[in-house]
């Protein structure tokens, strides 16, 4: 069986660590602020080339706490690419603002600089930029859109740790970076986690704010705010995983390099560009086929688990029917049902993604091959 993830297996590489930081937490007391938080904050913020980490309790509330402390205009818009999870676009709407959806690139997956373009009107106040599947956004062409334009640029980092824009670390490239520390992600943890980074001292002081009840000190709320800490058990697994970080996304890089090479050759699927400009740090290895699901099963039955992100492009959730931009004429909307996630992470070895490969391989010799969906 080749799994999509496996965090037992990872545990159990750094078990002896973890524990120890575990047991250490639960010996202090230091569940909720206290010193455990505090180094991991230090310690991403370095990691990710940022002056300032405020940890929140999930990475969806560090979008919305973003937004907040950015104070943008009330109900103006927010353009969000239509491939990405909810998360992107609900923070939006949560915050007061209005969602409008933009395109991606065809090649590597990530917001679309002209379609971008054509959606800033009088009322866009800002950008999220998803890093998406790991890959980096052209961060240099949205910084000088944005510029002229007067807008805030947000990096939803959720998917990229580590990654990098013409050798800078995400996050810190926008006006506010957002992670998410969801145990699936290229670098989990125990339970629900995030982050928000910047090299603003008051922005990352207000998020702070907003998410430990408007406070800085005890009892002295100077807003209101809510309750959105990461907390000190999961600062120290984190703390811990951040170490092994690099040598993990090395391994994702070789894995997608290898998957590429295995499937050079089969014309029926489509592996994911990367930029000159990106280190895609690879949350994701996702391949388009005009026969998906046929793929899938086929893996399936090969005992080979495969995801799919995402099975319904943003725009056409029922849950966006409101804004009526499932009709747009988005790369996003009609190739939702081509893309397939093929297994990832430091799970994987060169036999597991050479069975991988020959599986599809086999799997392309049976089917008859169609055109996929151009760029345009
Ligand atoms: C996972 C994810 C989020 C949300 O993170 P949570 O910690 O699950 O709230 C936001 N944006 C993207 C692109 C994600 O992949």
């Amino acid at each position: 069986m080749i799994k999509f993830l496996d965090l037992k297996k990872q545990y159990e590489s750094i078990k002896a660590e973890i524990d120890y930081a575990i047991q250490s937490v639960i010996n202090e007391s230091a569940f909720i602020g206290g010193k455990y938080v505090q180094a991991f904050e230090e310690e991403f913020a370095s990691y990710q080339q940022t002056q300032y980490c405020v940890g929140m309790a999930n990475g969806t509330d560090a979008i919305e706490i973003a937004i907040e402390a950015l104070e943008l205009p009330k109900g103006s818009e927010i353009i969000v690419p239509a491939n990405s999870f909810i998360a992107t676009s609900e923070s939006v709407t949560r915050s007061g603002h209005r969602v409008v959806f933009c395109d991606c690139d065809a090649n590597n997956y990530t917001i679309s600089i002209a379609s971008l373009k054509s959606k800033i009107t009088d009322a866009t106040s800002a950008i999220i930029a998803v890093h998406l599947y790991g890959h980096p956004c052209d961060m240099g062409a949205i910084n000088s859109l944005a510029a002229q334009h007067n807008l805030k640029v947000i990096e939803d980092c959720a998917q990229a740790h580590g990654g990098e824009y013409q050798g800078k670390r995400v996050g810190g490239l926008g006006n506010i970076g957002t992670f998410s520390f969801f145990p699936g992600k290229n670098l989990g943890a125990y339970g629900d986690g995030g982050a928000i980074v910047c090299n603003d001292q008051a922005l990352a002081t207000r998020c702070r704010m907003l998410a430990n009840h408007g406070r800085i000190k005890k009892y002295d709320h100077q807003i209101e705010g809510r309750n959105s800490r990461l907390d000190g058990l999961q600062a120290a697994i984190l703390s811990v995983k951040l170490k092994h970080l690099e040598k993990w996304t090395e391994q994702r890089i070789q894995i997608a390099r290898a998957y590429c090479k295995g499937l050079e050759g089969v014309s029926s699927v489509k592996c994911p560009r990367t930029e000159e400009w990106a280190r895609n740090v690879f949350h994701l290895f996702v391949i388009r086929t005009n026969h998906r699901d046929d793929l899938q099963k086929f893996l399936e039955a090969n005992s080979i688990q495969s995801g799919i992100h995402y099975p319904i492009a943003l725009p056409k959730l029922q849950a966006y029917t409101y804004l009526h931009q499932d009709q747009e004429a988005f790369f996003a909307n009609r190739n939702d049902d081509c893309l397939l996630s093929l297994p990832i992470g430091d799970h994987m070895d060169e036999e597991s993604v050479n069975i991988v490969c020959q599986a599809i391989t086999k799997w392309s010799l049976s089917v008859n091959t169609t055109p996929l969906a151009s760029e345009v």
